[in-house]
């Protein structure tokens, strides 16, 4: 697909992502900006690429839909400079869309052959994500704490490593904030819980979404 065949879809993405609901102006620009068919390995699926849905990455994984990439972006309400940990780095195209929105990303995936095709993506993009494979419900502790955490596949529980990451309040800064789907396979409920106090979390509750398993160990 041409860059032009390629924008004009991305802007009949982002019309489908507003009317789906999707209002933060920046999310949505960040849609129009990064090349979803990029992050796409099979070139077979690069037509579907900017259609609203999950399409498969190889190892039994998938690039999530767009629709959940910009409700979560928007839930995580990510501002230029902020630390971002990502779990389940995947196709790289979440984290393309958080530094396209000028946070600082650091991503962890299980599968080292699927950082060894996305990492190369996201440098010929210019988009400087740091990557590293391994189990990200360990969080990334050299690298803590963070401003956000996102958490990009489904568990039924969520790791205290992961809410001792998060930065403790500061005057003038947003609090730290981690956004994860918990639940079994087939019924997750997107979570936000924010540090609000050194010793203190809270829990909020959003939209179902369906995720693939996030594996420890
Ligand atoms: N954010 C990705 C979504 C990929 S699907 C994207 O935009 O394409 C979720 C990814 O999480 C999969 O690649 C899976 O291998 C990975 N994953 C699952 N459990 C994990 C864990 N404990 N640590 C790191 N990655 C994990």
């Amino acid at each position: 697909m041409t860059d032009r065949q390629a924008a004009a879809f991305r802007r009949r993405l982002v019309r489908d992502l507003r009317d789906k609901g999707i209002a933060d102006e920046r999310v949505l620009d960040a849609v129009a900006q990064v090349p979803r068919h990029r992050f796409i390995p099979d070139d077979g699926l690069h037509r579907q690429a900017y259609d609203d849905v999950a399409l498969p990455i190889g190892e039994g994984q998938t690039i999530s839909q767009p629709f959940t990439v910009a409700r979560m972006t928007e839930l995580l309400a990510v501002q230029p400079g902020d630390r971002v940990l990502e779990v389940g780095t995947g196709s790289g195209y979440q984290a393309a869309i958080l530094a396209t929105l000028g946070a600082r990303v650091f991503s962890i995936e299980r599968h080292a052959k699927l950082l060894r095709k996305t990492t190369p993506v996201l440098k010929a993009l210019g988009l400087t994500v740091r990557t590293q494979a391994g189990d990200g419900t360990y969080g990334w502790p050299a690298l803590a704490p963070f401003d956000a955490i996102i958490v990009t596949a489904g568990g039924p529980t969520v790791p205290t490593e992961l809410t001792d990451q998060l930065r403790a309040p500061a005057p003038g800064r947003a609090d730290a904030r981690l956004l994860i789907p918990v639940g079994p396979p087939t019924q997750q409920v997107l979570h936000r819980i924010t540090r609000t106090g050194s010793e203190a979390l809270a829990d909020e509750t959003f939209n179902d979404v369906l995720f693939v398993p996030l594996v420890r160990g």
